[in-house]
């Protein structure tokens, strides 16, 4: 049946806006704001979170079939807003009747009647958990992209911009609490050589191996292991005074020894070697760090000039 309007143009009847309604994908609802009841709820809703229609009784039904995280927020929120009248959207995790959960988008028309008084909420539901699925792997991927950047492609330790950052850290704190803050600078001996001798492939697995060894001689939760560059590594030791680091860089050198990594081009030894320079500090407000990274550089040379394969604290 059809009917004619004022304006002479043909109205469909309430059963073509029903048909129209119920045939597509958003799910239409209509709650009265006097009893908070649903006076209509598509049919889809069983399809789609498997209760059926008239199981949705009143807005009750509505909040407690949702997830505990976004109950408090959503119905807060979706109620302030129809109060003050306001049309409105929310996205949450609707419960399935099987225990799982949908990503909707509960998009909130408010009707008001003459004088202007909210009357009742229409709206649809959006089943929306595809979007949510890629929004999701997009922030994964930032996750995993943002880890990455902090990380040494080859050998996976932290790399030297994580180093900057941890370093600038300790050293504030090492300063604000006047505790000893220790680095040590770690370089592999002749490894020009062994590429020469070995390819840079091998050179590559041996860069692997090294910071493997190197990161295990760390104990503390607070130690700090990174790739400086090159064939240079930087161990960072808070509260960590002289005697304590030497230790830490002794032991360095005999995990690398205990690895045996053949190098018949080092004059040094017949088996890879490093040189490692030392430095400790309680930095005070006169001290830079750049000072003393440089103070520690100058250890590490000190060591390869001494003939290499040993410790030189600056
Ligand atoms: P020294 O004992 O004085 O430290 O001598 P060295 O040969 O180790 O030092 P030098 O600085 O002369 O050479 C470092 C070498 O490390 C040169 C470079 O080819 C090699 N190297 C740096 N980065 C990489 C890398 O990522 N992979 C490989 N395979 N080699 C690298
Ligand atoms: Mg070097
Ligand atoms: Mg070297």
């Amino acid at each position: 049946m059809t009917m004619r309007n004022k304006t002479g143009l043909v109205e469909p009847d309430n059963d073509v806006y029903k048909t129209l309604l119920e045939s597509t994908r958003a799910i239409p609802w209509k709650i009265d704001w006097q009893t908070l009841e649903f006076s209509y709820i598509g049919p889809q809703i069983e399809d789609l979170l498997g209760w059926t229609p008239e199981s949705w009784q009143s807005v009750n039904d509505w909040a407690e079939r949702m997830h505990p995280d976004d109950q408090a927020w959503v119905v807060d929120f979706c109620v302030s807003q129809s109060k003050a009248g306001s049309d409105h959207e929310a996205d949450y995790r609707a419960l399935t009747r099987d225990g799982n959960y949908v990503w909707i988008r509960d998009v909130v028309h408010v009707v008001r009647d003459d004088n202007g008084e909210v009357e009742a909420l229409v709206g649809f539901m959006f089943d929306i958990s595809e979007r949510k699925e890629t929004e999701q792997k997009l922030l994964d991927l930032q996750k995993e992209l943002e880890a990455l950047s902090y990380q040494d492609g080859l050998t996976a330790v932290p790399n030297r911009r994580m180093l900057d950052s941890v370093l600038e850290q300790e050293w504030l704190k090492a300063r604000h609490n006047q505790q000893p803050l220790s680095v040590l600078l770690i370089d592999i001996d002749f490894f020009k050589q062994y590429n020469d001798l070995y390819g840079h492939i091998q050179g590559d697995d041996c860069l692997k191996q090294v910071a493997e060894v190197l990161s295990g001689a760390a104990t503390r939760s607070r130690d700090f292991f990174a790739r400086y560059g090159g064939e240079e590594f930087v161990m960072v030791l808070p509260e960590t005074g002289a005697d304590a680091a030497m230790k830490v860089a002794q032991r360095c050198q005999r995990r690398i020894l205990a690895a045996q990594i053949p190098h018949q081009q080092s004059s040094a030894s017949q088996l890879l070697t490093i040189s490692i320079g030392s430095g400790s500090i309680v930095p005070t407000q006169q001290d830079q760090l750049r000072d003393f990274i440089e103070q520690v550089d100058q250890a590490l040379y000190q060591a390869k000039q001494a003939g290499r394969n040993r410790v030189q604290a600056g």
